[in-house]
């Protein structure tokens, strides 16, 4: 009998650091102290970090960074006081992109580049730092290595599939581009999507927002993404019901993981103030193309003369001093 009581004490206390692993990644204080990058990787954070590197070298010569200092500045900033109270151990980059979808992407190495699409439509601070929490949660957790090594890809010719994964799932599953992938790979995605989402709203809770924003922006998000995918999932017969799933598992992970606090950030004048200036950029109008310098009038000989006839008689001041002269006489 007493041996049975130590076999399952013994038990116990083999499962206890399993369960007590499982549960810090759901808990919002031990932010910081814990790993959430666990798992297989053949990648060290420093090769990462370098591949990284030369990813975002190779986005930056194709997209188009969003000039004003104002906004760039902004998103930068936001981030980083999300990146403070995240698990990440990697330094961020974040940069805006010019891009209509309401999107992000993540790189390896801790790069996130946020389309302008995504700003507009984010209606309040906490709604674009729920869509950037999430992001971070993709660095803190290194997904991209973790998927590149579960996919046994192992090149970095083949990372960019990443893009996939690196982004929103919401969008990218649909794309017509994900579509060729194999379900294993997707199943994967999806895992680390839902990850992503759990982290991500968690630094997004620890740095004073309110993490409803985090449901308002997906149901932003998936709002469009049907809208524009509509027609291949039609083609597909499916229905995608993990958009459904999504939504409501950040709803009961807000129940279940979040201390009710009395107040929290929902917007700021600083984010209205970058609004503006967004909009402004949109609204400037189109350059104006220089007017065609006028061609000079030519007149041929003949023309000349026949100008002159009709036009030296009636305008010659002499004119009328010969015809006085005359009457006068
Ligand atoms: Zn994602």
């Amino acid at each position: 009998m007493r041996r049975v009581c130590v076999f399952a004490v013994g038990l116990f206390y083999a499962a206890l650091p399993l369960a007590c692993a499982q549960d810090a990644k759901k808990d919002p204080d031990q932010i910081g102290a814990r790993d959430v990058s666990k798992g297989v990787n053949f990648y060290s954070i420093e090769k990462e970090m370098a591949i990284g590197k030369q990813m975002s070298e190779a986005i930056e010569r194709q997209a188009k960074l969003v000039g004003d200092k104002g906004i760039s500045e902004y998103v930068a900033r936001l981030g980083q006081n999300l990146a403070r109270h995240s698990d990440s151990k990697i330094p961020l980059t974040i940069k805006v992109i010019e891009g209509d979808d309401p999107n992000a992407v993540t790189l390896p190495g801790g790069y996130i580049y946020v389309n302008t699409g995504l700003i507009r439509t984010s209606d309040t601070e906490s709604e674009l730092a729920a869509a950037l929490a999430h992001e971070i949660g993709h660095v803190a957790a290194r997904h991209g290595t973790r998927q590149a090594t579960q996919s046994q890809i192992g090149q970095v010719a083949a990372i960019p599939l990443l893009f996939v994964g690196g982004g929103w799932l919401g969008l990218c599953a649909r794309g017509a581009g994900a579509l060729v992938l194999p379900i294993s790979y997707l199943g994967t995605v999806r895992g680390f999507e839902s990850e992503a989402d759990m982290l991500g709203l968690q630094y997004l809770y620890k740095s004073g927002y309110d993490p409803l924003g985090m449901v308002d922006i997906f149901e932003k998000i998936l709002s469009f993404d049907v809208r524009k995918h509509g027609k291949i999932i039609a083609k597909l017969g499916s229905t995608h019901p993990e958009s459904d799933d999504r939504l409501s598992n950040v709803q009961k992970n807000i129940q279940t993981m979040l201390k009710a606090r009395p107040e929290y950030v929902v917007n700021t004048s600083d984010f209205d103030n970058m609004k503006v200036r967004l909009l402004a950029l949109d609204w400037v109008p189109k350059p104006v193309p220089p007017e065609e310098p006028k061609r000079p009038t030519l007149l041929r000989e003949g023309d000349r003369l026949v100008a002159s006839k009709k036009t030296v008689p009636q305008t010659d001041p002499r004119a009328s001093q010969i015809k006085e002269a005359y009457t006068t006489r």
